[in-house]
């Protein structure tokens, strides 16, 4: 069994809707269990111009399936929730990154965890910190709390939503 921290964005239609049903979804995958759950974010995109903002948020699931497994299930609910992929960072119905699979670290083509950007982004970081503050990051020996504190307040807005 290993805990694995889930990073959940929506920028198109009921956003706050689409992340609840996404929980609800991961917590019917046999061999998952929804644990904790962060408040909501509102947040502006990075990266990209002209798009709507996001909500954002994390949960914790306890799994015993592998991570390439669990990733295959979170692709299966994207697609299931009508999510379709035209290009990099193109607006999404749902987004489900695997951030953090107990202390793994994982190198293959198609799955990368640590999540390679989570310590750069405040829509992760501070979810993740409520839920997680005193979880370490396997590559960069950090906690949470401490790669949250580093992040500069400057930039990219990301503001309290609802209390889950
Ligand atoms: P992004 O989340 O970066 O905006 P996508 O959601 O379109 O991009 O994901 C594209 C691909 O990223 C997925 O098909 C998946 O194979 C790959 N990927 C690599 N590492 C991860 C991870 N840790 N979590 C989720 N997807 C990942
Ligand atoms: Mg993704």
């Amino acid at each position: 069994m290993e805990t694995a921290y889930i990073g959940i964005g929506s920028n198109i239609g009921h956003k706050i809707d689409n992340c609840k049903m996404a929980i609800s979804l991961m917590g019917r995958l046999a061999g998952c269990s929804v644990r904790l759950q962060s408040p909501f974010y509102r947040t502006e995109p990075v990266g990209v111009e002209g798009q709507d903002t996001f909500v954002n948020g994390v949960v914790s699931l306890d799994t015993v399936l592998s991570a390439v497994t669990l990733l295959k299930h979170l692709l299966k609910i994207e697609t299931d929730m009508g999510r379709v992929r035209r290009k990099k960072w193109d607006a999404r119905i749902i987004d489900l990154d695997i951030l953090l699979f107990g202390a793994h670290i994982i190198n293959e083509p198609h799955l990368i965890v640590p999540h390679p950007l989570m310590q750069l982004r405040r829509f992760v970081l501070k979810p993740l910190s409520q839920i997680a503050p005193d979880v370490v990051h396997p590559v960069l020996r950090r906690s949470i709390r401490e790669l949250a504190g580093v992040l500069s307040e400057d930039g990219q807005a990301v503001e309290i939503y609802e209390r889950s």
